[in-house]
């Protein structure tokens, strides 16, 4: 670890564990063994508020994802795991949320250092969530069955039914943006349908999934049912999306990486789930409580630093109370903190690295060359290192580049509108459609907009909200299938219909 490094954990008072997980061999876990950066090439990890090295990481190797793919599916069909009971299974991994309960404080921490998130958010939304979904999932493990059919046509006596079997080996691929939260989404929902997975982390945030490796053994999971293997996109996650002995890739990361993957594992005819990046809109109606409305769209875009896919990035708003509006939204930005993630104040970090860095200040400086008028924030003054200031333009127009791709900063492009048909064409004029958001205190108003929005979620008077119960996903260049809630239960079985002659 780099003195520069070692001085930022002492100025936070960063705890025993963390320190001594940090100062280790980090090292994935293949078909129950243990691999360290010795044994395979490493490569640094940053902390991105200093630009210090934390530690090395292992890069895995297509060999190393070929072990655990084998490890997976002898767990799956014939070891210890193909025993369990579902409501042994359920008691996993209740266990499993117990264990990372216990690690709560160190996860957060650890999150945070890799990131650069607010360690209060990494605490209250990333671990808990991470906590809150395995319970949520624990609990679905006892509840999966098929059903009984009654033919429509056939004449003649048949019993016919349905089965719901484990739909195989895992390949879950994570983005960079919640580590161990999106990791979670994956695992909870494999190991509550009886499968085994092989989990491919970010290359830029891979710590917390090294950590929670540690764990799987303490709450007692089978060696072999869980693989982590750290490495590179282009290695380790292309030879998960394309292993024959995978049957299913749930992937969560950009729109451009989700094709390459999804057309890696067509080959094989490998299910796949895509979770993709995100333009979400956000509707203001002349009605809606505006100061309250400001807050919650600033924190719709600007939580996590601006690296949200759901990010409300593009808001519309009534032309009769578009400046009033501005005026609460830069009011309001002006008091987030831009502070590093182990500051208690932090609300907006350093950016994931200097290449996303200079991608988000492009952004910005693409809309003031489009003639968007800068509101507050805007490009960063030389030698604040890689923090960005949250930033909000007006006056934009749809056909501009910051408000049509993603940017996965702390940017809001915002624009107004007379009628609601108006909000409608502009919120729909996108190749995405993961999220939404309608400000409005007129019920019938905003029920008849709610059909007419194409995205996955619509929330109302609120944005951003998460829970294991709400199914999570996105129309057209979002995604193709759910996270979270029953409905990701579906995605992770495969359904066998059996039908028998009585007579
Ligand atoms: P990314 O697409 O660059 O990487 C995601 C993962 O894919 C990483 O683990 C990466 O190593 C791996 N990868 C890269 N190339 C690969 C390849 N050729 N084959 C297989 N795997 C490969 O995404 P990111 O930059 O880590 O995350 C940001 C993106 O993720 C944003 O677009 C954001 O909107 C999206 N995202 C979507 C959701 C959702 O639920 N819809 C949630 C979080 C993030």
């Amino acid at each position: 670890m780099d003195t520069i490094v070692e001085n930022y954990l002492k100025r936070y008072s960063v705890s025993k564990s963390t320190h001594h997980f940090l100062n280790q061999d980090q090292r994935m876990l293949v078909g129950g063994q243990w691999v360290s950066v010795a044994e395979r090439d490493g490569h640094d990890v940053h902390e991105f508020s200093t630009g210090g090295v934390i530690t090395q990481i292992p890069r895995g190797t297509a060999q190393d994802v070929d072990l655990a793919v084998k490890a997976a599916r002898y767990q799956l069909e014939e070891g210890e795991w193909s025993q369990y009971t579902p409501l042994e299974r359920e008691r996993l991994i209740h266990r499993l949320a117990d264990v990372v309960e216990a690690h709560l404080e160190e996860l957060a921490e650890i999150e945070s250092i890799d990131t650069g998130k607010s360690v209060v958010f990494a605490r209250e939304v990333d671990v808990q969530g991470a906590i809150d979904t395995f319970r949520y999932f624990a609990g679905w493990a006892s509840k999966i069955h098929g059903r009984t059919v009654t033919p429509s046509s056939l004449s003649g006596e048949y019993l016919a039914y349905t089965t719901r079997e484990p739909i195989g080996v895992v390949g879950s691929i994570i983005p960079w943006n919640f580590p161990l939260q999106t990791l979670v989404w994956k695992l909870a929902a494999t190991l509550a349908t009886g499968c085994t997975s092989v989990i491919k982390p970010a290359e830029l945030t891979s710590l917390s999934a090294l950590r929670l490796a540690e764990l799987l053994a303490v709450a007692g999971i089978p060696e072999g049912v869980v693989n982590i293997v750290t490495g590179e996109g282009a290695t380790v996650g292309q030879a998960l999306a394309s292993h024959p002995g995978v049957d299913k890739v749930t992937f969560t990361g950009s729109t451009s990486v989700g094709k390459l993957v999804g057309a890696a594992t067509l080959d094989n005819m490998t299910r796949a789930t895509l979770e993709l990046g995100g333009k979400s809109p956000v509707l203001v109606m002349e009605d809606a409580n505006l100061k309250q409305a400001a807050e919650a769209v600033a924190n719709g875009v600007f939580f996590n630093s601006g690296q949200i896919c759901d990010a409300g990035s593009r808001a519309y708003i009534h032309k009769s109370v578009y400046r009033e509006f501005l005026d609460e939204l830069a009011a309001y930005a002006n008091t987030l903190n831009v502070a590093p993630g182990l500051d208690p104040e932090c609300y907006i970090g350093p950016q994931v690295g200097r290449a996303q860095y200079e991608r988000v200040v492009s952004y910005i400086r693409k809309g003031l060359e489009e003639g968007a008028e800068l509101v507050c924030g805007g490009v960063p003054k030389a030698g604040n290192g890689i923090f960005v200031e949250p930033t909000v333009f007006a006056n934009c127009t749809n056909d501009m580049i910051i408000m049509q791709e993603e940017i996965f900063g702390p940017v809001l492009a915002t624009a107004s509108f007379d009628t609601d048909e108006e909000a409608i064409t502009l919120a729909n004029d996108s190749i995405y459609g993961l999220s939404s958001a309608i400000y409005c205190n007129d019920l019938s108003r905003v029920h008849k907009l709610i059909p007419k929005i194409r995205a996955g979620t619509v929330s109302v008077n609120a944005q951003g909200l998460l829970d294991p119960a709400i199914p999570f996903g996105g129309y057209k260049q979002s995604g193709i299938g759910k996270d979270l809630g029953a409905e990701q239960l579906d995605y992770f079985l495969e359904t066998k219909s059996v039908l028998i002659a009585l007579s």
